[in-house]
């Protein structure tokens, strides 16, 4: 990787990294004062995606000092394991957001206020530029790890579109769950889907990783 290259990989990173932390805040905080279970709930995916960037940050600082494991006398690329971890790290959101949809609760007999509605809203704009932000990078560099970071963004733009669809029922049916069990279960599956897309897609890349003594003396 060249260091423009990877220079606009780590701006692109960071840029996820803050705008994912902003929004965790801010939809957290939302939706526990604002009576809004999903968005607390979506709030909480922004913090794991935070994670995720920070994990993509320091397989790119990895990246730049060259290093890689050796195992067996195979070179793996950082940037696959670290794919690897990003993978688990989203599989096991999902799979937490799926426990979430199973056991949801009314934590409060207040209805939802739809001004929640305005955090979500907010949210899918600016996981939208994100995700053709990165995406333009990943393009024009052809990363796959980049491309699957913009794909996640994409992700999380349906996410929060779900929130949105939750909090509109929610203050117009105030007693029924039913939608914000639906929109959970289904968010919850589709990060389950793309955490182990991205776990298969990396560990066949280090299973047909190159041997490093390919020559025979
Ligand atoms: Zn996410």
């Amino acid at each position: 990787m060249t260091q423009t290259t990877q220079q606009e990989h780590l701006n692109v990173t960071y840029l996820g990294l803050f705008a994912n932390l902003g929004m965790a805040v801010a939809k957290i905080t939302g939706g526990w004062l604002l009576y809004s279970q999903t968005l607390k709930a979506d709030g909480v995916h922004s913090l794991a995606d935070s994670i995720t960037d920070l994990t993509a940050m320091v397989v790119l600082f990895l990246d730049s000092s060259n290093f890689s494991l050796d195992i067996s006398g195979t070179q793996i690329k950082t940037e696959s394991i670290g794919a690897v971890i990003i993978g688990s790290i989203v599989l096991m959101g999902g799979v937490l957001l799926g426990k979430e949809a199973i056991t949801l609760t009314p934590t409060s007999s207040k209805s939802v206020n739809p001004h929640a509605m305005w955090f979500s809203v907010l949210s899918v704009l600016v996981k939208e530029i994100l995700y053709r932000k990165t995406m333009k990078v990943a393009r024009k560099n052809k990363s796959p790890a980049l491309a699957a970071s913009a794909a996640h963004h994409r992700l999380d733009s349906f996410s929060s579109a779900l929130s949105l669809v939750s909090i509109v029922a929610g203050s117009l049916y105030p007693n029924s769950r039913v939608v914000d069990m639906a929109c959970t279960g289904i968010v919850s599956a589709l990060v389950i889907k793309e955490g182990m897309e991205v776990i298969f897609a990396s560990g066949r890349d280090i299973i047909n990783a190159e041997p490093k003594h390919a020559k025979v003396d």
